[in-house]
């Protein structure tokens, strides 16, 4: 049983005066103080939490209205630009960096009353599924201290995992919410490219790089949703949202009719027999409820990964330019001229996984290779967005594994990066098309968690949390 209510219950709660903010955030505060040993927290932004508090509680006492998530506590990833502590996205070049401003996912909640009350461990500028790429220390799983909770929202995840908070936020540019959902054991919302501003978030790739709320149950996910959803001035990728908007998933209604696609590239070699059988016993139910299961055949996905690998470093070795030592971020004090900063403070500041993707990055957008990687990478990314596009025309919904395994070992997978990306072989799909997907738990196996994926077309975000609403009442 979790210590926290609904969201929309804890902040009706608050609003009533039955419930203080300020008690609130002391029971995620000394939550993460008895949860320290699975290092889920990279700090607490408990200085300015405290005060939010007080704040919120003296204005319900005036008979304020506060807002949709009056006094409700998350915990943010740590590449979000939050007031109230560092912002270090992980890495060692970003350590005692603080932001001067804020993402504007986190202007969004804290307007509606939430209050942020820690950031979340990550591998190192959300490069990883495992958080063993954080330069600080490795999350542990929850449910199994020897296993990894995924990534790279993988603190993110295991928060939620271990109660700490209502809910917390994460960023997903190849599967970095999806993957570490499904391995803790929670619900994790990758929505339509475009719908969650992404200023003021440490940029990964960004024309896959989208953000998103993890959470314990698809009914708190569609309201965080709801708040950070929607055009910004600040970030011109950004989309208008459902103008039903996302909180209201009661008129949910049946599966019945609903015509779902099982994508057959995601059944063949690599996927534990376990975890089909979770899928398997899913789809059973959703078919027992009068879901039409159809098997359905995207024959480019298989490409998905490779050209993952290649779009997304060229993004990777761009966006990082601009940690340079000579702005903000660690700069090599030993450096005697410019050239020398640069190479001193960059080689001194990323860590090993950041520079091996700077360097397929550049290698792949340098003249000569570009036509061969990049360029072939972007026609078969089209071709493959192209295949959701023509499966969404025959089916409502499609589901499959989110990874091919449940949570892997510590150590098993670091000095292999290729079995590491292998993770990222279900997730990364949605990510080059754009289309929203959501993990939802459905099994144990072995006593470690795994979720199910569910994706839905572009913009059919509120109907993706209608389903998944559906399937996670049925897997009871
Ligand atoms: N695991 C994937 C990678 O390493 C995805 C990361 C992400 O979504 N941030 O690139």
């Amino acid at each position: 049983m979790s210590q926290w209510a609904s969201i929309t219950d804890i902040s009706t709660s608050v609003q009533s005066g039955s419930v203080t903010a300020t008690e609130l955030v002391e029971r995620a505060l000394s939550a993460i103080t008895d949860a320290t040993e699975f290092q889920a927290i990279i700090a607490t932004t408990e200085v300015r939490a405290r005060e939010r508090a007080a704040s919120i509680d003296e204005r319900v006492k005036k008979g304020e209205m506060i807002g949709r998530l009056a006094g409700v506590p998350f915990i943010a990833k740590d590449n979000f630009l939050v007031f109230g502590a560092e912002t270090t996205a992980a890495s060692n070049i970003l350590k005692g960096f603080t932001a001067p401003y804020q993402a504007t996912a986190v202007e969004r909640l804290e307007a509606e009353g939430a209050i942020c009350v820690a950031k979340a461990n990550l591998d190192a500028f959300a490069h990883g599924g495992s958080t063993e790429n954080s330069d600080f220390f490795t999350t542990k799983n929850p449910h199994n201290s020897e296993y990894v909770p995924g990534g790279s929202s993988g603190g993110s995840a295991a928060a939620i995992a271990l109660d700490l908070a209502p809910f917390s936020l994460g960023t997903d540019t190849g599967g970095s919410i999806r993957q570490p959902a499904s391995f803790t054991g929670i619900v994790g919302l990758k929505p339509t490219y475009g719908l969650v501003s992404r200023s003021g978030v440490v940029a990964m790739a960004s024309s896959t790089d989208v953000i998103g709320p993890i959470t314990r149950t698809v009914e708190d996910a569609a309201v965080v949703l709801d708040v950070m959803s929607g055009k910004d001035d600040l970030d011109g990728t950004t989309i208008e949202k459902n103008r039903e908007g996302y909180a209201s998933l009661t008129d949910a209604g049946s599966v019945s009719g609903k015509r779902i696609g099982i994508i057959t590239e995601y059944l063949g070699q690599g996927l534990a027999p376990e975890v089909r059988a979770v899928l398997d016993a899913t789809t059973s139910k959703l078919q027992a409820a009068g879901a039409q299961i159809i098997e359905i055949s995207l024959p480019t996905l298989p490409m998905a990964l490779a050209v993952y690998y290649i779009v997304c470093p060229a993004e990777i070795s761009s966006n990082l330019g601009r940690y340079d030592g000579q702005r903000f971020g660690h700069s090599a004090s030993e450096a005697t001229n410019l050239d020398e900063s640069y190479k001193l403070s960059r080689g001194q500041g990323f860590g090993k996984e950041a520079k091996r993707r700077i360097m397929i990055g550049t290698y792949v957008l340098s003249s000569g290779y570009y036509d061969a990687y990049y360029k072939q990478a972007q026609t078969v990314r089209t071709k493959i967005s192209n295949e959701f596009a023509a499966a969404f025309e025959k089916v409502d919904f499609l589901i499959g594994p989110v990874a091919p395994t449940t949570a892997f070992k510590i150590g098993e997978n670091v000095s292999d990066p290729l079995q590491m990306y292998l993770s990222d072989v279900m997730t990364v799909g949605a990510n080059l098309s754009g289309i929203p997907a959501i993990s939802i738990p459905a099994g144990m196996v072995n006593e470690l968690p795994v979720g199910i994926q569910i994706m839905a077309g572009h913009n059919e975000d509120r109907a993706l949390l209608q389903i998944a609403k559906q399937t996670e009442e049925l897997l009871g």
